[in-house]
């Protein structure tokens, strides 16, 4: 019977989330104050609430094993992205983007952000590179990673002298996002290379905003195009790991080992993602123009 009782409350559960245009549903949320945006109906954090609101969300607490179940089983598909919380609901993978990556999570001043907001940023969503690196960047043409710069205006260093608030590249400037991975001599020269590879010409712009709509917005088809894409990530993530390096490893880091990282990376991912067998990851570094026309 408890059972049965279970089964027909998930049921229901999994309607209100798949119909939540319809006229009950929006009178549910409307009599019992659930949010429209919640997947599933959640419990105030305070407050009182009514008995039958607390019955019908009792089922889907995560701490129980019916809760557990129905929490497991449940996957979004995201739309528009305005029902789906970008942190904190499961849309990519088995696990929440705060389960897979907490000091990204911690770091983040969205925590509640629906994935419709950051979804303005979509054409950096490739699923090309891993995921972090994707997140890495798509937190970074918002201006949003963690340079000197932004942890001493959070006050999270504080009582430190310009010094150390500079970039770790050049140490002239303060370490801010579009200088630390854009406009510093270092990474201006990396990009440079980079495009020159492709036998492109440098766009030089004022943020990674700007780089990244250039950089997306190609008239590259095919395998040449997620080639092209696969190379933003890698340069953006390793001059990111190359500047965590001289920080907290004291490495000393040479530029034209990050370009030839940079071209591992894309290599690897695209093989990784396509499953390139004709090419080895060296040939793809060595004979880019072969590789472009290749089809997949
Ligand atoms: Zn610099």
């Amino acid at each position: 019977m408890i059972e049965q009782n279970h089964a027909l409350l998930a049921k229901w559960w999994w309607r209100f989330s798949r119909e939540k245009d319809s006229l009950w549903a929006k009178v549910v949320c409307r009599k019992y104050g659930f949010s429209h945006q919640d997947w599933l109906p959640q419990l105030p954090s305070s407050g009182r609430v009514s008995i039958i609101r607390r019955d019908i969300c009792s089922i889907g607490n995560p701490d129980s094993e019916m809760g557990n179940i129905i929490q497991a089983g449940f996957k979004l598909q995201v739309y528009s992205g305005n029902n789906t919380l970008f942190w904190n609901h499961k849309w990519m993978g088995d696990q929440t983007l705060r389960e897979e990556f907490p000091r990204l999570y911690l770091k983040s001043s969205q925590k509640d952000e629906l994935y419709m907001i950051f979804g303005k940023l979509e054409s950096l969503w490739r699923n090309l590179s891993p995921l972090k690196v994707e997140i890495l960047s798509w937190m970074a043409c918002q201006g949003r990673i963690a340079t000197r710069s932004i942890l001493s205006s959070r006050n999270i260093i504080v009582g430190v002298d310009d010094h150390a608030l500079a970039c770790p590249f050049c140490m002239m400037e303060l370490e801010t996002p579009v200088h630390v991975l854009l406009s510093c001599p270092f990474s201006t020269y990396i990009w440079t290379k980079i495009v020159d590879w492709w036998n492109l010409a440098w766009v030089d712009p004022s943020s990674l905003l700007e780089l990244s709509s250039w950089w997306f917005s190609s008239r590259f088809k095919n395998l040449e195009k997620y080639l092209w894409e696969c190379c933003f990530y890698a340069t953006l993530w390793s001059i990111w790991i190359a500047r965590n390096d001289i920080i907290f490893n004291n490495k000393d880091v040479d530029r034209n080992q990050v370009e030839e990282l940079i071209k591992t990376r894309t290599a690897l991912w695209i093989k990784a993602k396509f499953d390139i067998k004709v090419y080895t990851v060296e040939d793809i570094k060595r004979n880019l123009d072969g590789v472009r026309r290749l089809k997949i």
